[in-house]
């Protein structure tokens, strides 16, 4: 029997940790690990030259816009920027327009990517406006419910409507992903810049560090008879990061930090202003050793992008008009490996953090691991001294504060599903190899009973 790819002399990462040697592929799975002798006769043989081989990296946080947006971003762009990246698995936010709050529209978005996926997505949902709409939406697979406390399409502004969702959420077994600000925060914004302050200062000052803690903190409060599982996106701040210290035993709370808040602070936003954008803001140095002494003592346990693509017009303006997000897909590995290499973290403490952990916690199946009977989502990262080029991203936006950083690893070849997607740092133009994912979810037996 001959099987479709061997990868051979490589470094491969699996959960004991880098060892030397193959992977083989056949059909959409991981076949066999070991080294070339042992592994069987297979048509394709790629030699990995000492390269790491890595699982797919899974990015719990992005935004892949389309719909009414597509002028930024769509699912089909979207996805390719992953695969270039050499990230296989996403999952994408609801703050779309309109907003994904109901089962209908999820299904929609679902419709639309169908057939196009170059990376496997999957889906979060918005915290509906009524609660008897948490399961209907939990039937569609969704993987997990956002609250935005400082947005208007955040619907439950009072603690008792807030414990109604918590607790049907909970029943579900679904995360509610927490983006942790205050819910006055825009008001706050418009009065400090008619206090005449400068504006950068008035947005750092309305997306403060001590409201993120608390917000979070707020939701533990709250989750104390629901016990919902919490996960907080973005964590930026040393307040943040105590309350999830305090917490840390618990285990329905988890969190995520970003890349472009490991490595920029407001020194930086205010050399580059539009493009360093974002929300929750970067903060200053001492937050930034903060994330990294959270992320190496697996306080926080996750990387995510939050993946923000805008127009060309939205990132090349005036800051107080700048759209808040950065795009996030192409520069990831590149920036965190070479971030690793310089000694902020390891290697086997780092790949976990990219695919392992976030599989663990989103229940995303055969993924995030390089395991014999695994979906093949591999990649080969080769070292090799680069520039982060914009102009080259698959994404819409072709703008990053990173660009023209030095990069010490680059993604050469990306597998999704078996499929070779990424080819000698090419994105196969035709790559559809992608899954949309829909996770299997608790449904309270009370509502199956309803069911014929
Ligand atoms: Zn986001």
């Amino acid at each position: 029997m001959t099987i479709d790819v061997n990868i051979i002399n490589g470094n491969l990462f699996t959960s004991d940790g880098f060892r030397y040697g193959g992977i083989s592929i056949d059909g959409n799975k991981i076949v066999k690990i070991g080294k070339e002798p042992s592994l069987p006769k297979a048509s394709l043989k790629i030699n990995a030259k000492g390269a790491l081989i890595i699982p797919g990296l899974i990015d719990i946080h992005v935004h892949f816009r389309d719909l009414e947006q597509k002028y930024k971003e769509t699912m089909e762009t979207g996805s390719r920027s992953a695969i270039s990246g050499g990230v296989t698995t996403v999952l994408d936010m609801p703050n779309n327009k309109p907003p994904t709050n109901t089962a209908i529209r999820l299904q929609n978005k679902r419709k639309i990517i169908q057939g196009k996926a170059a990376a496997n997505i999957g889906f979060h949902s918005l915290v509906p406006e009524k609660v008897d709409e948490i399961i209907p939406i939990a039937k569609e697979g969704i993987f997990g419910y956002k609250i935005y406390p400082a947005s208007l399409i955040y619907p439950p502004k009072n603690n008792e409507k807030l414990q109604l969702f918590l607790r049907q959420i909970a029943e579900v077994e679904l995360p509610l992903v927490i983006h942790p600000d205050n819910g006055y925060a825009a008001e706050n914004e418009k009065r400090l810049i008619e206090n005449d302050r400068p504006y950068i200062e008035a947005f750092l000052k309305a997306h403060n560090q001590v409201d993120e803690g608390k917000a979070l903190n707020d939701f533990i409060d709250l989750n104390k008879q629901t016990n919902a599982h919490l996960h907080c996106a973005h964590v930026t701040a040393k307040e943040t990061i105590e309350v999830l210290q305090k917490n840390k035993n618990q285990n329905n709370l988890s969190s995520e930090v970003c890349a472009h808040h490991l490595l920029l602070t407001t020194d930086d936003l205010k050399k580059l202003k539009a493009q360093a954008k974002c929300l929750p803001p970067v903060r200053t140095g001492d937050d930034q050793a903060y994330l990294w002494k959270a992320l190496n003592e697996e306080i926080i346990k996750i990387v995510a992008t939050d993946h923000a693509p805008h127009s060309y017009n939205e990132k090349h303006c005036e800051f107080e008009s700048a759209a808040a997000g950065i795009h996030g897909l192409e520069t990831l590995l590149p920036l965190m490996f070479t971030a690793a290499a310089k000694g902020k973290i390891t290697f086997e403490k780092l790949i976990p953090t990219l695919t392992t952990n976030p599989a663990k916690l989103m229940k995303i199946e055969k993924r995030g691991e390089l395991k014999e009977g695994y979906f093949a989502d591999i990649v080969i990262v080769a070292k090799e001294k680069g520039k982060i080029n914009a102009v080259n991203f698959e994404s819409k936006a072709k703008w990053t504060p990173f660009d023209g950083n030095e990069i010490l690893y680059t993604p050469k070849y990306v597998f999704v599903n078996g499929f070779m997607s990424k080819e000698e740092d090419y994105v196969v133009t035709k790559a559809r190899a992608g899954k949309i994912l829909q996770k299997k979810n608790k449904i309270p037996k009370e509502t199956l009973a309803d069911e014929d």
